[in-house]
This record gives structure tokens, sequence and C-alpha cells, in this order.
């Protein structure tokens, strides 16, 4: 081992930034591979639809929400917290604001003006960058890249692994990397979408008509859980925050019976009663469908969603449509996968178990959590937390503590 330890970060993502942030402040040379052009791609598509950096929700809480896995990330969350990421993106001039949501943004909602400084800030803690690198395995003890046709073989004291999920592989996670490591002996969980829309059987009319069409403020009800919110309609299914926080569920019981029929809630502040009072007030001589726009405010989409079962429309459908979904939306176009290394095949400190001097962090490991800013965090949290074990591990200070 060298006085001086060389770290190889694989993958340039938010992940894989933070960490190399962290050594790289403590003085350890740091150099990060990845396949693309530019990096952090997925993180720039991210801020696309408002940059949701993390939630303001009490700890305990915030926690609560990687189910299965709370307990496996509790340990690093609670070492960067929410408060801890707020901080560091206003280090970095992000002036992070609390949506109505209980959301994080930085003021700016894209993800650019972040991600500027913060590699500024990379360069001037001299981070080397390789980028149009991807990562093949190993020849012997040395990382093995394809670059330009050539193979690239780099020694390494630590080698970091931070290569995401499979959503989205245009952006340049695709998951190749399960198979590099599922030969050599680590046990990776099969990726699937998480928080993804779910496929509906839709008439002709939605499909044509409809798609794209956002239904709001409406609640969603499956599996005992309900939650209000926004659905978009597409060609194939449904789409959107609501569906996106139901996705797991959904998905397994999709997995287990074929299908799942979850309840719609057309008008969920008003009781059947008030429906039912609101209705009788319509004129007589309009059409149904006039009457639900009228007495009701249904938009067109949510009237179209209402009659598309052909059953009498009453008060007690208009609080509790049907909505069978058939199928997940495909793990490309998810916004996260589920599966990934599993947390049994890493030590505490996030090294492979099988593969000392290896550490694996971010969407690449086993944990889902729905949207609201938790991907984000526990990727960032992981990158903290690992590289604080790394600086231990070579005696080295923890920068500001
Ligand atoms: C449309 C969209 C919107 C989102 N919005 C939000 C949001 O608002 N809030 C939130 O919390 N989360 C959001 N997410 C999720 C979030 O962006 C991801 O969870 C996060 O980027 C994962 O970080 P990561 O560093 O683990 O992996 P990634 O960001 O996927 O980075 C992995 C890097 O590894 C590289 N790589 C992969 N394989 C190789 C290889 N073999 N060789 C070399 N390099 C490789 C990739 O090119 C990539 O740069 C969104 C995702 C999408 C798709």
């Amino acid at each position: 081992m060298t006085a001086s330890p060389s770290i190889a970060v694989i993958g340039a993502g938010p992940a894989g930034l933070m960490l190399a942030e962290r050594l790289s402040a403590a003085g350890l040379r740091v150099d990060i591979y990845d396949r693309m052009p530019s990096v952090a791609r997925k993180f720039l598509m991210a801020g696309r639809g408002g940059l949701n950096l993390t939630h303001s929700e009490p700890l305990a809480a915030f926690i609560g929400r990687y189910g299965a896995q709370a307990a496996a990330l509790k340990p690093a969350i609670e070492s960067f917290p929410p408060k801890a990421l707020r901080d560091w993106a206003d280090g970095l001039s992000a002036d992070t604001f609390v949506g109505t949501s209980g959301r994080v943004f930085p003021k700016a909602l894209k993800a650019s003006p972040l991600l500027r400084q913060w590699l500024a800030r990379l360069e001037a803690q001299e981070v080397g960058f390789h980028l149009r690198h991807t990562w093949t395995g190993w020849d012997g003890s040395a990382l093995t890249f394809e670059h330009q046709g050539q193979t690239v073989r780099v020694a390494a004291d630590v080698t970091v692994l931070a290569l995401g999920g499979a959503s989205w592989p245009r952006l340049g996670s695709d998951g190749g990397w399960t198979r590099l490591l599922s030969d050599k002996g680590v046990p990776v969980a099969p990726l699937r979408p998480a928080n993804m829309g779910f496929r509906v059987g839709w008439s002709a009319l939605i499909r044509d008509k409809f798609a794209g069409e956002p239904l709001k403020n409406v609640a969603l009800t499956f599996d005992g859980r309900t939650r209000k919110g926004e659905l978009m309609l597409t060609r194939d299914g449904v789409e959107g925050g609501l569906i996106y926080a139901f996705a797991a569920a959904l998905r397994d019981a999709i997995e287990r019976k074929g299908a799942a029929v979850a309840s719609l809630d057309l008008k969920p502040e008003w009781s059947e009663a008030q429906i039912q009072n609101r209705l009788s007030r319509g004129a007589k001589n309009d059409s149904l469908s006039n009457r639900l726009r009228k007495t009701l405010n249904l938009t067109p989409a949510q009237i179209a969603v209402l009659r598309e079962g052909d059953q009498p429309v009453t008060p007690a459908l208009i609080k509790a449509v049907p909505l069978t979904l058939t199928g997940a939306q495909e793990l490309a176009r998810a916004i996260s996968s589920a599966g990934g290394i599993r947390f049994d095949a890493l030590t505490v400190a996030y090294e492979l178990k099988a593969l000392p001097g290896v550490y694996a962090i971010g969407e690449m490991l086993d944990w889902e959590a729905p949207t609201g800013g938790y991907l984000l965090q526990a990727c960032f949290s992981q990158a903290v937390w690992t590289a604080e074990a790394i600086l231990q591990k070579f005696g080295l200070n923890i920068p500001g503590s």
C-alpha cells in the first residue's frame, strides 16, 4: 500500500462525485471514470422537472420511506441527513427552499447551476476526470476500461463503484455491471423498475384524445393506503407522482397475481352525499358529461376515465373508480431501479465482502424509495459515509470534523 493511496471512482453521478469531493478534500488523489462524454447526465435530467434534492419531513419519517432497507440505510442517512445536504447545496449557491409538499429544491430548480459550481470545486481539488471510459472488469488486480477502442488498465488502492441502476440507460447507467460482479461472487438482486408508470387497457378514446392529460387533485387507494396527488394519462396507462408512491406495492402485486386494481377518487374533498347534492342541482336537460363538468368541475379527461368501465355513474363510482393495472412500465422508462447489490454482500462501510478494497454506493445497491428527494439523499449520504470510512481506514482526518 502506498503512503498516499490512489482512489478510482467509477461512475460520475451524484454518488461518485460526492465521494470524490470528500476524499479529495482530505488530500487524497482521486480519479473518476465514466463511460459518457460528460458527467452526471441523470442528475441533470432529474433537474428537468425540478431537482428534488431531499425532503424536509422529520428524520424518523424520512428514514421510514426506505421501507425494507430503512435499517440498512439509517446510519448513513443519520450521518449526513437532509439538513446537511441542504447546507452542502447552499454552499454551492443553490439557495434551497422547501416547496409546499415539504420537498426541497434549489432556487433555480434545475441541476445545471449547482453542477457547474460543484465541478469547479472538484477541479480545484484536483480530481482527475476520465470520460468515455467504460469499465469492463478486472485483469488480475488492475481495473480495465474500454476507451476509444483500446483497453486501459488502472491500478488503484481503493475502488469505489457508483454505477447507478438501469433506468434511462441512454444517460449512462445500464446495469451492465451486474454480470461483472455476479461473476466475482457478489450477490446481486435482479434490477426491476421502481417509480414507474403502469399499463391500463384504455379505450381508443383515452388513448387518442386524453394521453398526456393530467388528473389533478385526485386520490388513489391501494392495499389499504390512500394518497392524494396527480396522475398523468398515457396512451398505454398512467404515470406521475401519485402512482409512483404506490409503485413498489403495485409492482409486487402484479408480479404475484398478474394485475392489480387500485381505486381512484375523483373528488377526494367531497363526500358521496355532497356529490349527490351537487349533481341534483344540475339542469335536467344537460347531458351527463355536461352535468359532471358543470356541477362537479370534472375535466373531460376525468369524465372519460369515469365512463371507461360502462358502469352507471353514481357518487359511489366517482369516489372509487376501479383502475385495473395490468403491468409495470419497463425499467428503461422508470425513474429509478429496485434491486442491485444486496446489503448482505457489503460491510457496514459499503465495502464488498467478496472483493476487499472495492466499495459500492448509490442506486446500484438493493434499496428503493419513492420520489420526493429520497433517491438523491440516499446516494449522497452513502457517498459521505463511505468516504469517511475510507479516510478512517487510512488514518486521515475527515474535513470539517
Ligand atoms: C427523469 C428522472 C428524474 C429524477 N428526479 C429525481 C429527483 O427529483 N429527486 C431524486 O432524489 N431523484 C431523482 N431521480 C433519481 C436520481 O437521479 C438517481 O437516483 C441518481 O442519479 C442515482 O445516482 P447514482 O450516482 O447512484 O447513479 P447515476 O446518476 O445513474 O450515475 C452513474 C454513473 O455511472 C456511469 N456508468 C454506468 N456504467 C458504467 C460503466 N460500465 N463504465 C463507466 N461508467 C459507467 C454512468 O454513465 C453514470 O454517469 C430522477 C431520475 C430520473 C431518470
